[in-house]
């Protein structure tokens, strides 16, 4: 194809992420119909909305009516602004006070991370929007349940408006029985904070606990927001738990790049870094134009991790590079190169999760995602 002077690099041209418009809204669904009536998501587009493209995503959920998200830092919330998002925009994590007028500019609600920081949000001197974090047992952010007088001061600071109070479950994935007692104390630890709330005349603030797991497993304490963020995108964090999901989820991403050469080694040739890979016969290999810099986990070399090209599984062979990756298409003599290969997503009849990635990499779906890099256009269809 004749390119244009000027044309823009092709989205498609070399990897790329593909985002299933229809999947994201029948997961928001599906989310949303598990929770008591009233809530509403919240969904988290944190990390470049799991490596989804954040401001893509928002802008989607936007128009299926989703008018508040969630993000772990105030530059991402800035993003969303400078791309149009609407509605309500929750910073989850903590903000340094030299950027607090960027909360202002750009009406973002800060999360209060505990009683100390609530006095530096109010000493900025203008009105900001907050949501109370209340620490229930995570030992992360938040103040402690128990320090009602400090939570109740966080009212009075004339500076803040305060629109919500939240906590975090930090065992909700887990079903056992010590898992789901400590699970419902992190529950009534936080109502019991809301009702000493109520108690002293102050309007019960808007309310939400639960995230992806908690959704499934606790849905009876949705409050007034579900803060979605793995199940939205249609997985959960391990293969088990998305095998045993009540709810029907469906993969959002695809990742996608494309075969840049393809050439046959001998027996006894090595190919790629280190010599890592050695031919035992003679192969046909391929090189894909994507590596580690792209999120691709290095740990996946030397025959850990596949490909799908044409519907059949092509194992990587030696290691990762920064910028490409070597695999073994012996058994795919139709491959060219131009031709795309799946890393993650569907491929005729076979298919590679994120989950699936994640346990060949001894860690969860959400770091494989969260990681896929920025060199990748993010493709909406
Ligand atoms: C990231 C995050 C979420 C979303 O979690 P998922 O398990 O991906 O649904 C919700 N709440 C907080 C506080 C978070 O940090």
């Amino acid at each position: 194809m004749k390119q244009q002077q000027n044309a823009p690099v092709s989205a498609n041209g070399r990897a790329w992420v593909e985002i299933d418009r229809q999947a994201l809204r029948e997961n928001a669904k599906t989310l949303l119909a598990l929770c008591p009536k009233g809530c509403r998501l919240m969904p988290a587009v944190k990390a470049n909305a799991y490596g989804h493209g954040a401001v893509g995503v928002a802008r989607e959920l936007n128009q299926i009516g989703v008018n508040a998200f969630c993000v772990a830092c105030v530059s991402e919330g800035v993003e969303l602004r400078k791309g149009r998002i609407k509605g309500d925009i929750l910073i989850l994590g903590y903000t340094h006070p030299d950027d607090f007028t960027l909360l202002h500019r750009y009406r973002l609600t800060q999360t209060v991370i505990d009683a100390a920081y609530a006095k530096q949000l109010n000493r900025y001197g203008k009105k900001l929007a907050v949501h109370i974090g209340i620490d229930t047992g995570m030992r992360r952010l938040g103040e402690k349940s128990e320090n009602t007088d400090a939570i109740l001061s966080v009212f009075r600071m004339k500076n803040l408006i305060v629109n919500g109070i939240y906590s975090h479950l930090c065992d909700d994935d887990s079903l056992t029985e010590e898992s789901r007692a400590f699970t419902e104390k992190q529950a009534a630890a936080f109502e019991q904070t809301v009702a000493e709330i109520q108690k002293q005349g102050i309007p019960r603030p808007k309310t939400h606990l639960l995230s992806s797991y908690g959704a499934i497993h606790y849905p009876q304490y949705g409050g007034d927001y579900l803060r979605a963020g793995i199940a939205l995108y249609g997985i959960l964090s391990k293969k088990a738990d998305a095998d045993e999901c009540p709810v029907p989820l469906i993969p959002a991403l695809s990742l996608k790049t494309r075969v840049a050469s393809v050439r046959e080694i001998l027996a006894g040739e090595s190919a790629g870094y280190n010599r890592a890979f050695t031919a035992k016969q003679n192969r046909k290999i391929a090189s894909l134009a994507i590596g580690y810099a792209d999120g691709v986990p290095r740990a996946l070399s030397c025959g850990v991790g596949s490909v799908l090209i044409h519907g059949k599984k092509a194992p990587i062979v030696g290691q990762i590079c920064m910028d490409q990756t070597i695999v073994d298409v012996t058994e795919i003599p139709e491959i060219n190169p131009g031709d795309t290969a799946i890393l993650i997503g569907r491929s005729g009849d076979a298919e590679i999760t994120a989950c699936d990635i994640a346990a060949q990499c001894g860690t969860i779906a959400n770091e494989i995602l969260s990681r896929l890099g920025n060199r990748l256009t993010r493709i909406i269809t």
